[in-house]
């Protein structure tokens, strides 16, 4: 087994592969960017080597930089994590001549599998279902027309060499095909150097699946099941879960055996995953295979209860695989969650910053329900334009699919983060979200459910449950005023007990008093609930048991409230006496601050092009213009209608943040 292995990556996943290594009595070298110097990767890795500037193409992406800090630390092996060097064939070969193990499959099988022709190409002759289309690089327009023509619109025009959500377009008549090929040529020519093109048909409201594979270096391939990532947005995933619940024991032995099929075609040697898209009849077509560990291995490893990162680690020192395909046995179900620094309300736009407050849930294995936080952050952290925005993976385990639905809801509730805008009141909601419950998934779900956008969530249930703990709080605030203010003298003061309480734009009338440790509230003309829990002043989280039951709300203080969230309900909260409330309905409504009249940008990047021109009239929702940063292609929305009356910037442009992109008259 190695000493020692340098991991080439940063984030939840270089500290996650550092924490299996060290379980494995392997030390590990940590590399990083100036951006990262303080970095929780950096710190909890036994020495760590500077690579050079943010930049990924100055520091993480350097193959000569890392292999020197391999020879620096003496590390014998390393693991590239996702994303970056992961796939790059030419970095297993430089590893490889350097004489240093590639934590990964074989050079040769990266480069069969790592373009998309050519791996269709091998499924093909491996006799695996690929999705129907001309497994060739499409030539010319004639060439395109003829092919779409054979296959049938709609059909999807693909970069070769594309990844990550990128590269893909739509084209549902001949004239879209026409037009988007040329670009979608040169967009492939810009963002992966190669425009390389094919066609396949596009196929309506799929479900994406995919089948994780193992090998070794002696031949040997088994599946662990599948995974399905169907909540996707911009072709990328958010929630992942492991077992499907399309999936039955038939066609997890098809999709299982087509998978092993293409894996021993191109000598596959290590962990990888097998993609699929699913029509609801449970055909299943091979869209690309990752040949590196995926983001989303969490939920295999929960299910099956194997270390992934071990498997790879063993595999690549040249050990047999320790178990046989018969060994393998999925149990209960398990969900994982992609915390993004990015804003819900808004697109999923990213967003960047400093974690003032970041306090995620403990990890905790009890009554069959484990809760796994795969992080890469710590409180005070900047999340910047540098890296993707993945803050964090939350993960759940239970017996049912239901229990760790559940599981994620509660603990995605007690997860506290401030300073950025992240998805996690998305999450929540989804998490209740009937459709997504009863497991009716597909690819279009988030553009389904959510045709104007997500907005913020409230329901009768969620106000009262947010009154109520916010009228605990105030209580609670209450008692510790008195106590502070030193009236030492134990007279008991009657206090007023009724209330009211602006929950967003609804008015709850309650009446609130303490049994011993318990606060009781009562709501006018209705229910009464019992609450307890040790929260204090200042703690993001309150949690504790309403009516029994155990329950977390996030909690902000704003001026004269609180800003509470639970299960994706999320609202301002302001508790008042019946006097003050009176005083409070006088006070003149605050005017929404008029948004400027500029589109500025949200963060760093470069404009990809801008959709709109002087004097058009847009209306609100409509796409003004595309920006690049944080690795995505980020469109910008009109937020209500308008005229254009100047645009300031040019495709091409590296804008700061706040630069005005246009303005409207
Ligand atoms: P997974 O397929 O593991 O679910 P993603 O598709 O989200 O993961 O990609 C994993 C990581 O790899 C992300 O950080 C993504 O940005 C990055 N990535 C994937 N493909 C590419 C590519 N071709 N070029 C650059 N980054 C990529
Ligand atoms: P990437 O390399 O960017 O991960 P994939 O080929 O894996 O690209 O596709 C990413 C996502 O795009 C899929 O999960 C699916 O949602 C969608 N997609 C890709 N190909 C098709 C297709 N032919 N029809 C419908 N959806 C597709
Ligand atoms: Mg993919």
């Amino acid at each position: 087994m190695f000493r020692r292995i340098l991991i080439a990556n940063r984030g939840e996943i270089a500290c996650r592969i550092i924490k299996t290594a060290r379980r494995m009595g392997i030390a590990t070298v940590a590399v990083y960017s100036e951006a990262d110097r303080d970095a929780l990767h950096v710190a909890m890795a036994d020495e760590a080597v500077p690579i050079g500037p943010p930049p990924a193409a100055e520091s993480y992406l350097c193959i000569d930089k890392i292999i020197d800090a391999c020879r620096k630390t003496e590390a014998e092996a390393v693991h590239p994590g996702y994303g970056f060097l992961s796939e790059r064939a030419e970095f297993a070969e430089a590893l490889e001549q350097a004489g240093i193990v590639f934590i990964g499959p074989n050079a040769k099988a990266i480069a069969a599998l790592g373009d998309k022709i050519e791996a269709k190409k091998l499924a093909a002759r491996a006799r695996v279902s690929t999705v129907p289309g001309h497994i060739g690089v499409v030539k010319d327009e004639a060439e395109a027309r003829r092919i779409a023509h054979d296959i049938g619109y709609p059909v999807m025009i693909k970069a070769s060499a594309g990844g990550g959500g990128k590269g893909m377009r739509i084209a549902r008549s001949e004239g879209e095909l026409l037009e988007g090929l040329a670009r979608a040529q040169s967009e492939a020519k810009s963002s992966f150097g190669d425009e390389r093109v094919f066609l396949e048909k596009f196929i309506e409201s799929p479900r994406h699946i995919e089948i994780q594979v193992l090998g070794d270096k002696h031949g040997n391939v088994i599946h662990l099941g599948e995974r399905e990532c169907s909540i996707q947005r911009r072709n990328q995933k958010i929630v992942e879960e492991a077992p499907s619940p399309l999936v039955d024991a038939a066609m997890r032995e098809r999709m299982g055996a087509q998978a092993v099929a293409l894996a021993k075609a191109a000598g596959y040697d290590s962990a990888g995953t097998v993609e699929f898209i699913a029509g609801q009849d449970r055909q299943f077509y091979f869209l690309e295979m990752n040949t590196r560990l995926q983001v989303e291995h969490p939920v295999t490893e929960l299910v099956t209860g194997l270390d992934l990162v071990e498997q790879m680690i063993r595999v690549a020192a040249g050990e047999k695989l320790g178990i046989r395909q018969s060994d393998v046995k999925l149990t209960g179900w398990a969900v994982e969650s992609r915390i993004y620094a990015e804003d819900p309300y808004r697109n999923f736009l990213p967003s960047t910053g400093r974690l003032v407050t970041y306090r995620p849930p403990n990890d905790w294995v009890a009554d069959g329900v484990t809760v796994r936080n795969d992080t890469g952050v710590v409180e005070g952290d900047e999340i910047s334009v540098y890296y993707d925005p993945l803050v964090a993976k939350l993960i759940t385990h239970g017996p049912t699919r239901e229990a760790a639905i559940d599981a994620q809801a509660d603990a995605l509730d007690a997860f506290a983060i401030e300073g950025v805008s992240h998805n996690i009141p998305f999450l929540a909601a989804l998490m209740q979200h009937p459709r997504w419950r009863a497991g009716r998934l597909s690819t279009e779900f988030i553009a389904e459910e959510y045709p104007e956008g997500f907005r913020l969530q409230s329901s009768e249930a969620a106000r009262e449950i947010l009154a109520a703990v916010g009228a605990a709080i105030d209580h609670v605030l209450g008692e510790r005023k008195r106590k502070i203010s030193g009236q030492l003298r134990s007279r008991p003061v009657m206090r007023e007990r009724r209330r009211v309480v602006v929950v967003g734009d609804v008015e709850l009338a309650l009446e609130i008093g303490r049994r011993n440790e318990q606060i009781v509230v009562s709501f006018a003309g209705g229910r009464s609930h019992l609450l307890q829990s040790a929260w204090s002043p200042g703690q993001p989280v309150w949690s504790g048991t309403f009516d029994g039951r155990m329950l977390s709300v996030r909690v902000r203080p704003i001026v004269n409230g609180f800003r509470l969230m639970h299960r994706g309900a999320e609202a301002e909260v302001f508790v008042y006496t019946e006097r003050e409330a009176a005083a409070a309905r006088l006070m003149p409504a605050k005017k929404k601050a008029a948004a400027g009249k500029a589109l500025r940008a949200p963060m760093p990047g470069l404009v990809a092009s801008i959709a709109v021109s002087v004097g058009q009239e847009v209306k609100a929702g409509e796409p003004l213009a595309v920006i690049e940063a944080m690795k995505m292609e980020n469109v910008l929305r009109a937020e209500r209608d308008g005229v254009v009356k100047a645009i300031r910037v040019k495709p091409g442009d590296n804008l700061p943040v706040d630069a005005v992109i246009m303005e409207f008259a």
